[in-house]
């Protein structure tokens, strides 16, 4: 053993067998608590080629109380396993013992028969069929790790990794994926897992891919709504990342359900990893939600995925923190979020505002509201520039560039605030009835009563062929020239 090859080459599959990695690499990461750096560099070598190399600490042998009366050997990652999966407890001795609490419970929740640990606790088994038992797991992960070759014997391909493998003494019923590899899934409304055991009985699996697939309760997080969901995408570092943010996110109270979990998740991936994503990608990542013994997947249009990946929209989302306008992104509404700039003007530009006014529909109020009139004309901008359908060429300016440009032709306009003031409901009337000429030339008669040259940028509004846009200008310009004086 000692020199031999511990690495593990592992691709993307099917989603059981990928929240089965991600929740392997959490083991992992249980592992190397005291040696963040190291489990970094191993992770990120990992995200490159796909290959990750075990530590040895991970193989060494240790003695753990099972029950009492029952020592056993077991190799290191499992106690690391148990510890992912349940916590730390301390067993009576103070010693952190996550086996001897979990050992059963985690078997008989997760995998039917796989193993036999209902039968741990009760007296009835004998020591010698619990220490068979016992070898039994270690075994298992030796051999999913070295994929030890067998002399002799018919050759099967592993339906998951596509590996040609021999089945070996003992391990028979590990050798066809079933129910038994993940407990209580009887139906399902997707077609997968449920065809793997009803259309297709007999699909053969490798051992190193029912040791992943034994991880996968530690991808999954629990929701409010009563889900357990799993994020799963095309890349491995994507879904290590995405199920991260969920977990942080739901644990700092930022969301409890699932759909705003996965929007932030989203978000977070945009601002803090910020690595572009091919489209392809970015249309395959879904929710996979299990619900008692239902599981169901979810996903959104590739278009709102991208608003959401993209550092900009997302920033500006979140800064805004009001889930009525992340709602109206994630079901593609855009165009109301120009409603919502016209409610925000209004309620901005009223000396107050009644209880009814329409800015509340969108998580606003009257102090929310400046700043929602300043980033909403942005946002939707930048949406309409993520979302275009082809490229114009020679285009100098994006869309969200040019109402950018426009709204810094606004500040720099404010000694002209008071001038607009006057007229500012009047303009913001015009604009939302989409009268959007008249309304530019109400802007225009300001400068032009106050011998004040237009704005080059201003010009844009007339050019914009979209109307939405148009309307996003306008907003963005008098959103420039009313706020305040200092940033
Ligand atoms: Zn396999």
């Amino acid at each position: 053993m000692p020199g031999e090859e511990r690495e593990l080459e592992l691709y993307p599959s099917n989603w059981l067998y990928n929240a089965g990695v991600i929740g392997f690499l959490r083991v992992l990461e249980e592992g190397f608590e005291d040696e963040k750096k190291n489990f970094e560099d191993k992770l990120k070598k990992f995200f490159e080629n796909n290959c990750f190399s075990l530590p040895e600490e991970a193989f060494k042998k240790k003695t753990i109380v099972i029950e009492d009366g029952l020592k056993a050997e077991i190799y290191q990652i499992w106690e690391w396993y148990f510890s992912a999966i349940g916590g730390k407890n301390k067993d009576e001795e103070g010693e952190e013992n996550p086996v001897k609490k979990y050992w059963g419970s985690v078997f008989n929740k997760f995998f039917r028969n796989l193993f036999n640990p209902s039968l741990f606790g009760k007296r009835k088994m004998s020591s010698d069929k619990k220490e068979d038992e016992i070898k039994k797991i270690n075994d298992l992960l030796y051999f999913a790790i070295y994929r030890e070759k067998q002399v002799g014997g018919e050759i099967h391909t592993c339906s998951i990794c596509g590996r040609n493998f021999k089945k070996r003494e003992n391990f028979d019923k590990f050798y066809t994926f079933s129910s038994q590899h993940i407990k209580g899934l009887g139906s399902s409304s997707g077609e997968f897992p449920n065809s793997f055991w009803n259309l297709n009985a007999s699909m053969p699996i490798c051992l190193t891919c029912t040791y992943m697939i034994l991880h996968y309760p530690l991808a999954f997080t629990r929701t409010s709504d009563g889900d357990e969901i799993f994020i799963n995408a095309p890349d491995f570092r994507l879904m290590w990342y995405l199920n991260k943010f969920v977990r942080e996110m739901y644990e700092k109270g930022e969301a409890k359900d699932t759909r705003k979990l996965f929007g932030l998740s989203l978000m977070q991936w945009a601002m803090r990893i910020n690595q572009t994503l091919g489209a392809w990608t970015m249309a395959n990542i879904e929710v996979i939600r299990k619900k008692g013994n239902i599981i169901d997947h979810f996903d959104l249009p590739p278009d709102v995925v991208s608003v959401l990946m993209d550092p900009v929209a997302a920033s500006l989302i979140t800064s805004l923190h009001l889930w009525p306008i992340l709602e109206l992104v994630m079901r593609g509404k855009y165009s109301e979020l120009l409603v919502a700039t016209y409610c925000a003007a209004k309620a901005h530009l009223a000396d107050s505002i009644s209880d009814n006014h329409c800015v509340y529909k969108y998580g606003g109020n009257k102090n929310r509201a400046g700043e929602m009139f300043q980033k909403l004309p942005l946002l939707f901008a930048r949406i309409k520039q993520l979302t275009k359908k082809e490229d114009k060429m020679g285009e100098e300016k994006t869309k969200d560039e040019k109402v950018r440009a426009v709204y810094y032709a606004g500040v720099n306009s404010r000694e002209l605030k008071d001038n607009f003031k006057n007229l500012s409901f009047r303009i913001l009337e015009l604009t939302r009835l989409g009268r959007i000429n008249d309304a530019y030339q109400a802007i225009a008669r300001v400068f032009i009563a106050s011998r004040t040259p237009i704005p080059s940028d201003l010009v844009n509004i007339l050019r914009e062929q979209d109307q939405e846009l148009q309307k996003s200008h306008i907003y963005a310009f008098l959103s420039g020239v009313l706020g305040e004086e200092k940033k």
